[in-house]
């Protein structure tokens, strides 16, 4: 007879410890970008193409390590953008996010807002359809 395998939910102590360094770790990442960031705050770059490659780029860094911009509105974890803005050379820095299921833009400084991170928030799984139930 094959032992069962333990349960799934009781993890090993060296995963657990392994656990609780990563998110340690992460901390600290979440930290050392944060405070680099922060530097941006307030700035803004000569055009909207200079700035959507500025917003891009924070994009790109953040999302390689699981982060996204809290919007300093509402709270949610959001994508910094810069949108065309009528009236002004260079656009506006927005946080585009989902609400209730439907995409949002907070924000709209004409330059770096300030940045706060937070984790990624976890993909909404999408139901496999599933087979008529059988018989
Ligand atoms: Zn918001």
């Amino acid at each position: 007879m094959p032992t069962p395998p333990p349960h799934a939910n009781e993890s090993h102590p060296a995963l657990a410890d392994l656990d609780q360094e990563l998110n340690r770790l992460q901390r600290a990442i979440r930290l050392a970008i944060q405070n680099q960031l922060a530097k941006l705050t307030g700035q803004s770059l000569g055009s909207l193409r200079e700035n959507q490659d500025l917003a891009d780029s924070i994009h790109r860094l953040l999302d390689s390590h699981g982060l996204r911009i809290q919007c300093i509105e509402c709270g949610h974890p959001a994508i910094l953008r810069v949108s065309p803005r009528s009236g002004t050379a260079s656009g506006a820095f927005v946080f585009d996010h989902s609400i209730d299921g439907r995409r949002t833009f907070h924000g709209g400084k004409g330059t770096v807002p300030e940045i706060r991170l937070v984790a990624k928030p976890p993909r909404k799984k999408a139901d496999p359809p599933r087979k008529a139930t059988a018989g």
